[in-house]
């Protein structure tokens, strides 16, 4: 458990910790719990609660009795209290989102990507949309946070600008971070698309079940976020998390790589919709990226018919992804692989079955524990919403490492 100090340099660290404790609760906490919960002194919490009250986060909720004396007070968070945008940007469909201090959707919209070759267009374009959803919701401004940017990586993180995203080719070596930010008058964070949804998974984790997971994220692409002790890994660079070249298959399709059977090719939408023959004709590797939604639909609809190829499709598409999973659950023993994207979201009900088998049968399992599966709490808009959760995180989660900063 994290505990708080009763030291009066560290009051931001005590703010965010008992804010923290307050918004994992969804009824609340009394004040007798968080000074259990933080180890802080009554007088301190009665201080650093004051303060949260004083800035609209929290709000005395309704009583409690437990035992004899007085009914005790519940604190609540008040999850309107502040906003956050996220923005994905997707070869496929651009997704932006607002969410609450409480992690939920309260607006959304998708825009076709970006096509145009000129920088200053697209922050433009993205610019627009942004303030667009925020119009149409209603917030004031000064309750948002600012804006988190997903994309799909590698990035340079240190400079906020995308270097090469595959399939968004209008897109490279743009200084999307600050350009944006110029354009909007918010503060943006620029983070790689897996890692924004890791960090979606932890805010929304109530009950510290996802501190140590890989969250595999099953879109255009397909990546990991990994969690070890409730903090994101992000690597050196901020890019950790490609699988790509994981090899799933022997006998799978050869990648650009020049090896057959890598997890990024093998599992690409492309791929699996010319297995199951939904979709047909040569690729054309100089084609706009097309939202494969409606096809995947056709798969699914087909696996339930119990139609044979694509049974057959879902079954190694099973295989493969298990075997990528079970080599990194290997490495890192964590146990819990979270599962979410809008490939998943289209085919997790034909899917989800067949990967839970595969998961606990593949003959390369090392670990005591079998790995389990569960679904993202994002939705399909796993990474938008992940996104928005950057600047949440950022605010309001309390982390050791904060308060050796502060001292
Ligand atoms: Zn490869």
């Amino acid at each position: 458990m994290r505990t708080g100090s009763n030291l009066p340099a560290v009051g931001t660290y005590n703010q965010t910790l008992v804010l923290d404790l307050i918004r994992r609760a969804p009824e609340g906490l009394s004040r007798v719990e968080l000074a259990t919960q933080t180890g802080l002194s009554a007088q301190t919490l009665s201080n650093v609660t004051r303060r949260l009250t004083e800035d609209g986060l929290i709000a005395e909720g309704g009583k409690v009795i437990s035992g004899p004396g007085k009914p005790r007070t519940l604190l609540r968070l008040r999850p309107h209290a502040r906003f956050a945008i996220g923005v994905h940007l997707d070869p496929a469909v651009d997704a932006i989102v607002v969410v609450d201090m409480a992690g939920a959707v309260v607006a959304h919209a998708e825009h076709p990507p970006g096509r145009s070759r000129d920088a200053g267009r697209l922050i433009a374009s993205m610019g627009d949309a942004v303030l667009d959803i925020i119009d149409r919701s209603g917030i004031d401004r000064t309750r948002i946070l600012g804006v988190g940017v997903a994309a799909p990586g590698p990035i340079d993180a240190g400079a906020g600008r995308l270097i090469d995203p595959p399939l968004l080719p209008a897109w490279h070596g743009v200084a999307l971070r600050d350009d944006l930010a110029k354009t909007i008058g918010l503060p943006v964070v620029l983070e790689k698309d897996v890692t924004a949804a890791a960090v979606g998974e932890l805010w929304l984790d109530r009950g510290y079940d996802v501190g140590d997971a890989i969250f595999l994220y099953y879109g255009a692409g397909i990546g990991v976020g990994i969690a070890i002790g409730s903090v994101p890994v992000r690597g050196v660079t901020a890019n950790a998390g490609d699988i790509a070249h994981l090899n799933v298959d022997p006998e799978g399709p050869r990648c650009e790589c020049g090896m057959a059977g890598c997890l990024g090719t093998t599992l690409e939408p492309d791929t699996l919709l010319r297995e199951a023959g939904v979709r047909t004709g040569p690729p054309d590797p100089d084609a706009l990226p097309i939202d494969p939604r409606p096809e995947l639909d056709i798969l699914r609809g087909l696996a339930e018919d119990g139609d044979e190829r694509a049974l057959a499709v879902i079954e190694t598409t099973a295989r493969r992804l298990a075997r990528g999973l079970v080599q990194l659950d290997n490495m890192l023993d964590v146990g819990v692989v979270v599962v979410g994207g809008p490939v998943w979201a289209r085919l997790s009900q034909v899917l989800r079955e067949p990967l839970r088998r595969c998961l606990v049968s593949d003959t390369a399992v090392r670990t005591l524990h079998p790995l389990r599966l569960r679904d993202s709490r994002l939705g399909a808009d796993a990474a938008a919403v992940g996104a928005a959760c950057l600047l949440l995180d950022g605010a309001f989660t309390a982390r050791p490492s904060d308060l050796l900063i502060t001292q």
